[in-house]
């Protein structure tokens, strides 16, 4: 369905309010003159931005900052990106980081939680969007992931 995506961003951040101010959490949402609605899967894109969201916190000591941006690409797709100031992730890691149930050093992931699918789940969900994603992250400064969704209509007429 068309969906505004200044909304979008909104309501994941109001959906981890609770959260962030409980560990001092601070978000930040910054969209782009020109970006307006995009046609997508409502509930899958918040799965993907669910499970973005809910990383960033995971791995993002008390106090940090989590950024949410919105902007158009010159290819006429839609770009969102999340980014955390916490531990980041080892370069060694970063290659395998969207196979399912892959995790960064079971040691410091064990008390967080999950299962290493989030990521794996959200690059399905958006290339069958017809996007991309990827991640940058440096060990110690903090972690980017971008996902991209085309701002055309599909389909529909056949066109
Ligand atoms: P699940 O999402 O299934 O609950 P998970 O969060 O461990 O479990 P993914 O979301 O697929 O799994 O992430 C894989 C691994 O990548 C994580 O275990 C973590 O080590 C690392 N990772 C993901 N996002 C971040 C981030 N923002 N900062 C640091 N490490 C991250
Ligand atoms: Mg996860």
């Amino acid at each position: 369905q068309m969906t505004p995506v200044l909304e979008m961003l909104e309501d994941v951040a109001d959906r981890f309010s609770f959260q962030m101010q409980e560990r001092g959490i601070k978000p930040t949402l910054f969209v782009a003159n020109g970006v307006d609605s995009v046609w997508i899967d409502r509930d899958q894109i918040d799965q993907v931005l669910d499970n973005l969201f809910s990383n960033a916190m995971k791995y993002t000591p008390e106090d940090g900052t989590i950024a949410m941006e919105a902007r158009i690409m010159e290819d006429k797709m839609l770009a969102i990106s999340l980014q955390d100031n916490g531990i980041g992730i080892p370069r060694k890691d970063l290659d395998r980081i969207f196979e399912r149930f892959y995790r960064v050093d079971k040691a410091r992931s064990r008390n967080m939680g999950g299962t290493g699918l989030g990521l794996s789940i959200a690059r399905e969900i958006v290339r069958a969007h017809g996007g991309t994603i990827s991640l940058q992250s440096e060990l110690g400064s903090g972690t980017r992931v971008t996902f991209t969704l085309p701002l055309q209509e599909q389909g529909g007429d056949g066109r």
